[in-house]
């Protein structure tokens, strides 16, 4: 078996969800919503497939789904981006980001990471070859640690990957911070590489700002959406970048190895989605407010000191107030078999292990889910 793989166990989701279904928990933990998406987005999906839309599609994807792409960053972020040479459709935000990072990755380069990170970005940076530089936000604001940000560029820096809304935390990167964080990628020469999945999931009337807006970024950056998070469609796997034509060609020399493709008619739903009123967009970002609330609510009342999410599907907590020094990943099992509530553990969102005294809960749900959720949890504890 490959060596680096090997040091990784079964991602977490994987093992949280397979245990919540074990014991009927109620599974906050793995972030998918339990409502389908848009009824018109799926029902073109639905007569691509009868209609014969099944063969494979371009590589780069269909150019319907790059022109909707490249008129979404225009619509969202007064963005100019040629469809053709700047856009790439992926299977999903995944395969973008492994095509980012193996497709502009040499052995013995060095990439700035913020933890908590998203589980996937640390094996591929380690399968290019690369050097994984962390640095980390802190609870409880989990504020950017400028100087050790600073501190982590070096000679040999060649990429930031940065997560903003970010997951697990549920932060969204101020101005100020972009405006930091891109100073140091441009006076280092480096490219950055955007997780922007949860785009359009920030509440309480802040927008998004992709780092790619700011001056001197455009060429050096490349932003990855994903229609897994804004069409509620999280088992569909489309996801898209966007970056300059130089870099756009490098990430499609390893797209092209990695899937290839995406599947047509999918592609050609989400085309559909991205021209959507904003309406759409705004009931998005309102509802999952709603049920941040719910949630934020409910765990506070009994006894969690909740983090404030300003964007993404997830709560951080502290699990202290309630059971003192305990280890996360333990306590989420425990919580899943005895109270029947899942939840993530932070821990798993780390190189190294030393922060274990936060969880992640999932609030895409039904209300009544949550409800349900978080009455379980006043009568276990
Ligand atoms: N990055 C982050 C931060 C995520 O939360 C997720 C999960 N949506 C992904 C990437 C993966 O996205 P996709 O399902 O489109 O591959
Ligand atoms: N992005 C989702 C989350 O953070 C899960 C993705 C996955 O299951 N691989 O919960």
């Amino acid at each position: 078996a490959n060596q680096i793989l090997s040091g990784y166990g079964t991602t977490i989701f994987t093992v949280m969800s397979a245990l919540a279904q074990e014991h009927g928990a109620v599974n906050l933990g793995q972030g998918f919503p339990d409502w389908e998406g848009p009824e018109e987005v799926r029902r073109i999906a639905a007569e691509g497939l009868m209609n014969g839309y099944n063969q494979y599609p371009p590589m780069a994807g269909i150019p319907e789904l790059r022109r909707a792409v490249a008129a979404h960053d225009r619509r969202f972020y007064g963005m100019d981006v040629d469809p053709m040479r700047e856009v790439i459709i992926t299977s999903g935000a995944t395969e973008a980001l492994a095509a980012s990072l193996l497709g502009l990755l040499n052995p013995g380069d060095e990439v700035v990471l913020i933890e908590p990170l998203y589980d996937s970005y640390l094996p591929i940076v380690q399968l290019a070859g690369a050097v994984p530089r962390l640095v980390r936000v802190e609870p409880p604001l989990w504020d950017l640690p400028r100087a050790a940000l600073a501190a982590a560029f070096g000679p040999k820096t060649r990429m930031l990957v940065m997560n903003s809304p970010m997951n697990p935390t549920g932060k969204v990167f101020s101005d100020d911070d972009l405006a930091f964080i891109a100073d140091l990628v441009k006076a280092h020469d480096a490219i950055a590489v955007c997780d922007e999945v949860h785009e359009h999931l920030v509440f309480d009337g802040r927008r998004h700002t992709p780092l790619m807006t700011l001056p001197g970024m455009r060429e050096r950056t490349v932003r990855i959406g994903s229609a897994g998070k804004t069409f509620s469609l999280t088992g569909w796997k489309v996801g898209y970048l966007v970056a300059d034509a130089p870099i756009a060609a490098a990430l499609g020399r390893a797209h092209q190895f990695l899937t290839f493709t995406t599947p047509p008619n999918l592609q050609q739903a989400v085309a559909h989605g991205l021209s959507m009123d904003r309406s759409y967009f705004d009931d998005l970002a309102a509802g999952l407010a709603a049920k941040r609330d719910l949630l934020s609510d409910g765990l506070r009342r009994v006894g969690f000191d909740v983090l404030k999410a300003d964007g993404t599907y997830f709560i951080g907590a502290d699990i202290r107030p309630l059971v003192g020094e305990m280890d996360d990943a333990e306590f989420s099992r425990r919580l899943t078999i005895e109270a029947g509530v899942t939840c993530l553990p932070f821990s798993a969102f780390y190189q190294a292990g030393d922060i274990r005294n936060f969880v992640r809960f999932c609030f895409c749900k039904r209300e009544s889910v949550l409800e349900e959720a978080v009455g379980r949890l006043e009568r276990f504890f």
